[in-house]
């Protein structure tokens, strides 16, 4: 374990850079934290928050026990169902940047509640397209934790028994090509649409597709892969695969609550690249061991991951000894718009 450097942690992120780069080092990926769905859902709750008239997001509003525990602070508290929130007083509800079935909506008008819908508009686009394949005739495979709300939600909206949530083959009830025919042999229908969770890696989505695909095409069938993962998550992985290959990363800490599913993404794609790589919630939760062996740490953090989460590591780990990321984390653009 190294001793902590003269770089002070309330100055980390205005350093420059040295003419040679230390030997123990922070690097940043260039994309992280909170995403745009993330941030607009944020924006749109707190505006509305009032202490004197609590809101009860139906579910997490955000994966990240920190930012909950803010929000609760401002009279917003998570419920279960509607009717929970009904029991507990509470006169209005919101729909997560996660989405929900169209029941919500139904629920809370029948319970005369106000709803306040954050929906990110890059599920809302899933949704409808789910929708419209089902219109088309394809039975639905979402790409995705069938636990996850956004994969409820976008199952709730196709409003089909033909819909089903799915990550791996085993995960579906086919298991024969399309006119292969014998005893358990159990073949797809002949149009099959997969869409993905939007928080999914790119790569595992095409390799599933690709196994799926095989099994439909036989035989007339017509399959639809529809790449649903939305531009910032895809923009998150992305940056880590270069800051990997830049920097020459000896161990990822990708930051995010143990239930976001985008920021276990991050730590797969690591470990995919051969690093060392794990998901951590805080910074009570970094490892001794870890840093053995780690000259070079890069970091990278989930889309519901707010910036003095990603800061208190940082902070840590120049405690630890490591140098501060050069240049710091990248500014929000306030102008960004992804592309959906
Ligand atoms: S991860 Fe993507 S889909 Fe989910 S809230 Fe963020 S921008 Fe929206």
């Amino acid at each position: 374990m190294g001793t902590a450097t003269a770089v002070s942690p309330a100055t980390i992120f205005t350093e420059t850079s040295a003419v040679s780069l230390p030997a123990r080092r922070i690097v940043v990926a260039d994309e992280l934290g909170y995403c745009w769905g993330v941030r607009r859902a944020l924006d749109i709750i707190t505006d509305a928050a009032d202490p004197a008239d609590k809101i009860a997001p139906v579910g997490d509003v955000i994966h990240n026990p920190q930012v909950v525990e803010r929000l609760r602070e401002r009279g917003v508290e998570g419920t279960a169902s509607v009717d929970e929130a009904v029991s507990r007083g509470f006169r209005r509800v919101a729909i997560t940047a996660h989405g929900m079935g169209p029941h919500l909506a139904r629920e809370a008008e029948a319970a005369n509640l106000t709803l306040i819908d954050t929906t990110c508009p890059l599920v809302t686009k899933v949704q409808r397209l789910a929708q419209k394949l089902v219109r088309q005739g394809y039975f639905i495979v979402v790409y995705g934790d069938g636990y996850h709300p956004e994969v409820k939600s976008v199952i709730a909206w196709a409003g089909t028994s033909k819909a089903l949530a799915a990550k791996k083959m085993i995960d579906l009830p086919w298991n024969a090509r399309r006119g292969e025919k014998g005893e358990g042999k159990v073949p797809p229908p002949r149009k099959v649409a997969v869409v993905s969770q939007t928080t999914k890696n790119v790569d595992e989505l095409m390799a599933f597709a690709n196994q799926l695909q095989a099994l439909v095409i036989p035989e007339g069938g017509e399959f639809r892969l529809c790449n649903t993962i939305c531009e910032p998550t895809s923009e998150r992985q992305h940056a880590l695969k270069r800051l990997v290959e830049r920097d020459s990363v000896d161990l990822i800490l990708a930051i995010g609550g143990k239930k976001s599913s985008n920021t276990a993404r991050l730590a797969d794609v690591g470990r995919q690249m051969g690093v060392e790589s794990h998901h951590i919630e805080r910074p009570e939760d970094i490892e001794d061991g870890w840093l053995s062996a780690a000259s070079v740490i890069g970091v990278t953090a989930g889309a519901s991951t707010p910036d003095d989460v990603i800061e208190d590591v940082v902070n840590v780990l120049v405690a630890k000894g490591y140098a501060a990321p050069e240049g710091g984390i990248r500014p929000v653009d306030p102008e960004y718009v992804p592309a959906f």
